[in-house]
Parts: C-alpha cells; sequence; structure tokens
C-alpha cells in the first residue's frame, strides 16, 4: 500500500502506471472507513486493477456551524481498513494541498443540489462537486464508485460528469448496514446509546413505507406522513423526509415509476440520513 499526500506525486505514479495499461478504480472518502466504505473498495478492486481510496475531510463541503472540526479521524486504522478491503494507494492530501492560498474555482450542479440535503446545508453539494471534480482531475479514474447512502451525492456527480464531459464511470453501490438496520456512517460514533437505539427509526420508516407501497398504497402523502408519524415519536428532530422521483429529484405525488424516498434526522447533535429506492 502506497499513501500520498502531494497531488504531483500522485499524479505522476498514476499516469505512468495507465500509459502501461493499468486501469484505476477511485473511491473518494472522508476517512474513518466502515464496511460502506470497504463495499466499495471491494468493488473497485474487483473491476480494476489498482484501486485508490482517497481520504480527505473536505471543508467546502462543510457548513459553518457543521461538525468539520470533531469530524472523526484515524489514518492508520484507515489504512488497514483500505488495504483489507483490496486498496492499492491511499490519496491522503492536507486542506492546503488541494486549497492553497488563491484558490478560486467552484462547480454548481444547479437544482439537483437545491434540495433535500442541499435545502438544508447550503453549499455543501458546490463542496462535494469541487473536491470529487479535483480529485478526479488528479487521479484519472476509470470507474469510480459511490455509495447509494448518499444517493443524492451519486445523482449530483453523475450530473457533474455527464455535463463536464468527464471519462469517468460512476458505479452506485448499495447501502450497508449495522444488523439493525442502522446504515453504517463515519458519524454514527457521535451517538449515545440511547440515541444509537432512537437512530433505529430512520430504517424502520422507510421499511414501513416499502411495506405499505407493496400492499398498493400509491398515495405519496399517506406514505410520507406514516414515515413522520413513527418518526416524531421518537424525540428527535426532522430535516426532511421526501418522496422524489430517484432520477430528478423532483416531488411526486403518486409512486409510479423509480422513487426515492429520503430522509434526514437530527439525533441528538448528529444529523443522520438513510433513504430507499424502489420501483412500481
Ligand atoms: P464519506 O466518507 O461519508 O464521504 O463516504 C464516502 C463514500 O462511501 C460515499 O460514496 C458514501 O455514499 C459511501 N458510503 C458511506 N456510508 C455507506 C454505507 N453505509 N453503505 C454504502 N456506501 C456508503
Amino acid at each position: 500500500m502506497i499513501i500520498f499526500n502531494k497531488i504531483d506525486e500522485i499524479k505522476l505514479y498514476l499516469r505512468k502506471q495507465q500509459n502501461a495499461g493499468q486501469t484505476i478504480g477511485f473511491v473518494p472518502t472522508m476517512g474513518y472507513l466502515h464496511e460502506g466504505h470497504q463495499s466499495l473498495i471491494r468493488k473497485a478492486a474487483e473491476e480494476n486493477d489498482i484501486t485508490v481510496v482517497s481520504i480527505f475531510v473536505n471543508p467546502t463541503q462543510f457548513g459553518p456551524s457543521e461538525d468539520l472540526a470533531k469530524y472523526p479521524r484515524d489514518l492508520k486504522r484507515d489504512e488497514i481498513k483500505a488495504k483489507e478491503a483490496g486498496a492499492h494507494i491511499i490519496f491522503h492530501p492536507d486542506d492546503k494541498e488541494m486549497y492553497p492560498e488563491g484558490y478560486k474555482t467552484y462547480i454548481e450542479v444547479e437544482e439537483l443540489s437545491d434540495v433535500l440535503c442541499g435545502a438544508s446545508r447550503k453549499g455543501h453539494f458546490k463542496g462535494v462537486a469541487t473536491v470529487v471534480a479535483k480529485l478526479f482531475n488528479i487521479v484519472h479514474p476509470d470507474k469510480a464508485y459511490f455509495g447509494q447512502k448518499d444517493a443524492q451525492q451519486a445523482l449530483v456527480i453523475k450530473q457533474m460528469v455527464k455535463d463536464l464531459n468527464m471519462d469517468t464511470e460512476i458505479v452506485v453501490c448499495p447501502i450497508i448496514r449495522e444488523e439493525d438496520g442502522l446504515a453504517k456512517s463515519s458519524r454514527n460514533v457521535y451517538l449515545s446509546e440511547d440515541e444509537r437505539k432512537r437512530s433505529l427509526v430512520l430504517s424502520k420508516s422507510l421499511r414501513r413505507a416499502q411495506e405499505l407501497i407493496e400492499q398498493g398504497i400509491t398515495d405519496a402523502k399517506i406514505i410520507r406522513s406514516e414515515i413522520v408519524g413513527m418518526i416524531e415519536k421518537e424525540n428527535v428532530i426532522i430535516d426532511y423526509v421526501e418522496i422524489v422521483s430517484a432520477d430528478t429529484l423532483k416531488q411526486v405525488d403518486k409512486i409510479e415509476g423509480k422513487i426515492l424516498i429520503a430522509l434526514a434526522v437530527k439525533v441528538g447533535n448528529t444529523r443522520l440520513i438513510d433513504n430507499i429506492i424502489l420501483e412500481r
């Protein structure tokens, strides 16, 4: 496993490999790796000659009142987890390497960035799109792997790649969950024992929504109010509960075609997200 901190060095190394005919799979992360990240790394390692994992807690995607400073970091642990899952290279730049003094360029993916998480986290997807574009320019991946856990992020990145004629194929991988249903997240370490129990309502309410839809209920309002009712019982704060088209993120009244049910809930001080994609 090789760890690069400098853009010039990883670029030089990867260009040599690519000139020698090696394909590159890329998994961008903010570190504190768990089995969700590892599932993406495994898939990348299966499908490419070289697997690169970036670990960078990207300051431009955090709002001023968010958890940038306390976001969990542990490079030694990440090295072990990345290697175990089949990564060959870690790219771990510092903030100055990615955003040197005088940095001025940002990417905005319109509309898709303004709803759901983008509505409550202003500028979040501008930061995400910008850092992913920079990382793609550094790594030149043949394929890049993203989790459906961040369904909106995956859509924003797909749109950016299409609009900017980037040569990377985007692969979206399923949500990995704890045994009791909680979606794995680096932020789960923030949860107290009691909050951890209450956070189960996210996956439970999504499963209930799926059941209702399978029973034939097609009115999105009914599904939404069932989810909201379940969550409200748990003494947590709802950021949003939305039922939208899985392709456009526009709200739907009727459950038909491919829909995304997405939630963001604050359990104590921890903001958790979860979602399900259903096709009817
Ligand atoms: P993060 O480190 O939170 O920025 O996540 C890096 C990548 O891992 C993103 O593409 C996430 O969607 C993905 N990811 C995070 N948690 C999970 C999970 N539970 N299952 C699948 N993918 C995940």
